[in-house]
This record gives structure tokens, sequence and C-alpha cells, in this order.
């Protein structure tokens, strides 16, 4: 029986995709072989190489002049590529210090150049979004993370900003609409709400790269993986492929600003219940900065509660209902494919255990 996955990554995805997947891992689309044993350089598969391409066009607008990628290594490895591509040399870059995983990327640019902390969250435990700070204009560039997946905090509103503009978006892209010209690049690794994990998608403006004086080794060079198409490496196939097919069920939806609706909506849900239910409480201090896609909450009484909250929520075949292990407390992860029958599920499990008390 499959649960109920509220995992915050890799996550849950659509069970037609799910099901579609499973079919490919022994014929992928008919040509006869499965989807972990056929050439990458097959003509099926560059079709569908070119399909994730177009997929992230239509699905999120991108305008002309910039490239769109699918690499390995994760969120992580961008950290450390999107300073060697665009930091120079002596040059630094600015960060917004939103949580765990924007301190990452700081440290990993700290290894290419100098990093300057633009404004930071971390004294107050990161449980709101730095506001009303001004990006200088003589860094190379400024690096902020759209929504901050362990400690449940997004940016609704993307400062102006007056340099290269880079975002981490691993863990909101696709779920809401965002105007992808204010950006020079944004990357997000896949298994929070593009597909499985190992693939990493990068969206970034041609005009932007080559130009930091330094050399790039070339498997960390962006230029040599546009000119060779995704594939100056073997790519990941089984995670591009269960991307589009992730993909295609968002557009056959109706796309990203349907998704935004029914997102908005689903998180409210459960904010409602975190606010209203007298055992519970939301971490996020400033309500406005709370995250569509990941809420976090803490029990009032964890010692007396926690026990009989987790045998609710096993009896009701939900997982993952916890914080992440840096931070404890709880974390439920309300991506794409997430429905809104399935948040009720918990809802009721949570006002189950106000009302046995
Ligand atoms: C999960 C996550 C990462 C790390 O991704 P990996 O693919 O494990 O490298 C980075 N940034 C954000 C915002 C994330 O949610």
């Amino acid at each position: 029986m499959r649960k109920i996955n509220f995992s915050a990554g890799p996550s849950a995805l659509p069970y037609e995709v799910v099901e579609k997947m499973s079919e490919a891992m022994i014929d992928f689309e008919g040509s006869g072989v499965g989807i972990g044993e056929i050439s990458h350089r097959s003509k099926e598969f560059l079709s569908i190489m070119e399909e994730a391409k177009s997929l992230v066009r239509e699905l999120l607008e991108v305008p002309e002049g910039y490239s769109i990628l699918f690499l390995h290594g994760g969120a992580t490895l961008h950290f450390l590529m999107t300073a060697m591509n665009l930091m120079k040399k002596d040059g630094r870059a600015g960060y917004l210090n939103s949580g765990t995983w924007a301190a990452k990327a700081m440290k990993e640019a700290s290894m290419v150049g100098e990093v300057v902390e633009v404004a930071s969250s971390k004294a107050d435990g990161y449980t709101y979004i730095p506001k009303g700070y001004t990006i200088p204009s003589d860094i190379d560039y400024f690096h902020c993370t759209s929504n901050n997946t362990i400690y449940g905090t997004q940016i609704k509103e993307f400062p102006e900003c007056p340099v290269t503009y880079v975002c981490d978006m691993s863990s909101d892209i696709f779920s809401r609409r965002i105007d992808v010209s204010k950006f020079d690049l944004i990357y997000a690794g896949a298994q929070k709400n593009v597909g499985p994990a190992g693939v990493t998608l990068v969206i970034v403006r041609d005009e932007i790269l080559g130009k930091t004086g330094r050399d790039i080794p070339y498997v960390l060079d962006y230029q040599q993986h546009i000119k060779a198409g995704s594939m100056y490496n073997t790519p990941c196939c089984m995670a591009v492929y269960m991307s589009v097919l992730n993909m295609r069920h968002l557009k056959a939806r109706g796309g990203v600003a349907v998704a935004e609706t029914y997102n908005r909506e689903k998180a409210q849900m459960l904010y409602d219940e975190i606010d209203r239910n007298s055992m519970f409480r939301g971490v996020v201090t400033v309500k406005e900065d709370r995250s569509d896609m990941n809420v976090t909450f803490v029990l009032n009484e964890p010692e007396k509660y926690s026990e009989r909250f987790a045998e609710l929520c096993e009896e009701a075949a939900i997982r993952e209902v916890k914080g992440h292990r840096s931070v404890g407390g709880y974390r439920v992860s309300l991506y794409n494919a997430m429905t809104k029958e399935n948040v009720q599920v918990l809802i009721d499990v949570m006002q189950k255990l106000e009302q046995e008390k």
C-alpha cells in the first residue's frame, strides 16, 4: 500500500508518473529497452532531453537568451559552480543568509573568493526572511534561496537586484509563477518538486558566462555543458525522464499558475489548523514568510504527546512528519504532488490528538 508521504526530498510524485516510470524501467517508450539501459545518444533519449528543455521553457515562460541544463551533482555542486562561473578573479559575491542551504552555498563560494553576507536571520534561528537590506552594487552577483526547506520560510517578494541575480530554487520551482527574466541564474535539485534525485535543473542567461577571467575546470564550466547540450558526460537518463513525466503531468493539470493557487490553498489549510489547534504552534515568527512548500511546527508539550501523535500518524498511513535532523520538531512538505485530501488526513489526526487530551 502506498502511504501519504510528506517527505522533504526525495518527495512524493504523482501516482501516474510513478506508474509510467515503472513501465519505462522495462520498456522505455516502445524502444524495447529500459530507461536505465538505453544509450543517452539514442534518438529516443535525445528526444526526451529536448522535451525536458522545452517543457521547462514553456512551464516557466523562460525568455530568449537563456540556456536550460540538466546536470549532475545536486544543488550542492551548484553552490560551487555558480561561484566558479560568476565570481571574478579577486572578486566578491553577496549572499542572503536565510537558512542552512544558504549558509552552505556561502561556505562553498568562500573557497572561490570573498563572500559578503548581505543580510542574515541566523541569530534568530532562521525563523523569518530578512528584508529591507541593500544589495551592494560592487559585487559580482547576489545569491538568495527562494524557499528555506529546513526552516519553512519562503521569499514571497524577491528584492530588486542591481547585479547578476542568482537563486537556489530547489524546493519551490514549479510551485508558483516566477518572473525568470528577473534572474540571471536559477538552479534546483530535482528531488523536491521536479522529479527524483540525480539531476539538477539550471536556467542561465548566456551573456553572464565567460567573464570571470579565471580558468574553470571543464566539468565545472556551464559553457561546456551548454555546448554539449547537457551531455558533456553521461546524464542521469532515468532522472531526466522521470522529470519529463512529472512536467508533462504538471502541464496537463494546467501548468504552474494552477499549481500555485492549489498549493496556496493547501498550505493555508494546514496553517489554519496549526493556529487553531491548542496542541501545536508554528515556528516561523513572521507569518507572511511562511512557506507554502514546507510547513514547520512543534507540539506545545512534546514530552507528553509526541509518542501518541506519531502513533496516530502511523495508523493513518502517514510518513515523514518530522523536522530536519538539525532542528527537530515537525515539518510537512507539500510539493505539487501532495493533495488537499491527504493534507486533510493529517489535519484529522491533529484534531484527534486534541480531542483525546
Ligand atoms: C535540498 C536542497 C539543497 C541540497 O540539494 P542536493 O541535491 O542534496 O545537493 C539545496 N538547496 C535547497 C534549497 C534545498 O532544498
